[in-house]
């Protein structure tokens, strides 16, 4: 078996003129999102024998597209041109960077059902097999973190088209890895994307929904911190949720019954979280209470218990180790230097031990070298000047949007 990358000059004339007809094609459907039709990097991907389905000419997040010769054969244009602007979809959305869990056939199919239905439009219809939210049972115009949770132990169906690492961030066999588009790149490429969303609607009015709400936040330089904290800590606890495991330190009901046998339990382990409030003389309290009332709700909408929460305030030092009720009820502490370090190992020495720790800092601090043993670490950053450890999710947290309530 055997999978070579080539340039698009290794494709058949009539390839190639298939792919540039696909090209203009996508032009005339969605003008405004031409940039990033050709933004993409075609890399041919031969197959001998053909092992894996490329017929969703995946993509990866450096803005490389795999074109199969025989994919490209059997497709007609509009259903090409289709998969380009479903794949730029992917990349421009960043599903390869959101996936909550770790279900990549999921994710896929919640991306899938996010994107198909800002690209049905008056003169553009959807493949046969497109994924749509109707065809999934759900309404429109939901996130794909939304479609996420509601295919909750929904099999994913037999023919299921694999849209590659631009879609869930996982590498693929037939990645190229070559540079691609910078992170410079992509940026510029985003906003540019976003400001033709915005001419285009001013001008003809005919942008789905979906996409005016994309470009707006895209050039907003405010970015919606509760989304993407959300994001960040929805996936530390899917994480945590997901290890199940047999184990041998609690016994289960039955060893009890039979003591000469260790038998061992099954065990679904609920997060224990901790946060870990930076309470240093640059944080205000009222600007505290705000983003902790937000990681409380957060935390009980994903289902952590009460009793599974601990506060930690830390200046230079870490003050009380608080079990609370409420993120809210956390007596404020502190008010001298930084030291995050300190906070972080109260908080990995707390009973039980926490699987995630949340960091609510400006940032002036030193850090350790890296997380506590076992934990995963998600920093609010509430300083733009500040800095997160590398080890860390970081989700930039804009004060003065979290005093307006935005
Ligand atoms: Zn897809």
């Amino acid at each position: 078996m055997s999978l070579r990358a080539r340039r698009v000059d290794a494709l058949t004339a009539a390839q190639r003129q298939k792919w540039a007809a696909a090209r203009v094609w996508t032009a005339r459907q969605a003008p405004y999102l031409a940039s990033a039709v050709l933004a993409l990097e075609p890399i041919v991907i031969e197959q001998d024998p053909p092992s894996h389905d490329l017929r969703a000419f995946p993509a990866d997040p450096a803005w490389h597209i795999y074109l199969d010769p025989a994919a490209l054969d059997t497709a007609a244009v509009p259903e090409l041109g289709f998969w380009l602007l479903h794949q730029v979809t992917h990349l421009l959305r960043h599903h390869a960077d959101r996936r909550p869990g770790e279900d990549p056939a999921r994710w896929n199919l919640a991306g899938d059902a996010e994107i198909n239905d800002d690209l049905r439009t008056d003169n553009l219809r959807l493949p046969d097999r497109a994924v749509t939210p109707a065809g999934l049972g759900l309404p429109d115009a939901w996130t794909a973190e939304q479609y996420w949770d509601a295919l909750d132990g929904t099999p994913p169906p037999a023919d299921r088209v694999d849209c590659g690492t631009g879609a869930d961030g996982i590498p693929r066999d037939w990645n190229c890895g070559l540079p691609g588009l910078s992170e410079t790149g992509r940026k510029l490429l985003r906003r540019e994307v976003a400001r033709r969303i915005r001419e285009h609607h001013r001008g003809r009015g005919d942008v789905p929904a979906g996409w005016q709400r994309w470009a707006d936040e895209a050039l907003d330089p405010v970015v919606n911190w509760r989304q993407v904290l959300r994001s960040a800590v929805r996936r530390g606890v899917a994480d945590i949720a997901g290890r199940v495991d047999f184990t041998y330190r609690r016994p289960s009901r039955r060893a009890a019954a039979m003591p000469e046998i260790i038998q061992p339990g099954l065990r679904q382990p609920l997060p224990v979280v901790a946060v870990v409030v930076d309470t240093s003389g640059s944080m205000s309290d009222s600007m505290l209470a705000q983003v902790l009332g937000e990681v409380d709700g957060l935390l009980k909408s994903l289902g952590v218990a009460r009793n599974r929460l601990h506060v930690v305030c830390c200046d230079a030092q870490a003050h009380t180790a608080q079990r609370v009720f409420s993120a809210r009820e956390v007596r404020l502490l502190g008010g001298g230097g930084t030291d995050m370090g300190a906070g972080l190992s109260a908080a990995a020495e707390l009973k039980p031990r926490p699987d995630l720790v949340i960091v609510l800092t400006d940032g002036h601090t030193p850090w350790p070298a890296g997380p506590p043993r076992r934990a995963k670490v998600v920093v609010g950053l509430l300083d733009p000047a500040g800095s997160a450890p590398g080890w860390a999710a970081s989700v930039a947290i804009d004060p003065a949007e979290v005093v307006s309530g935005r």
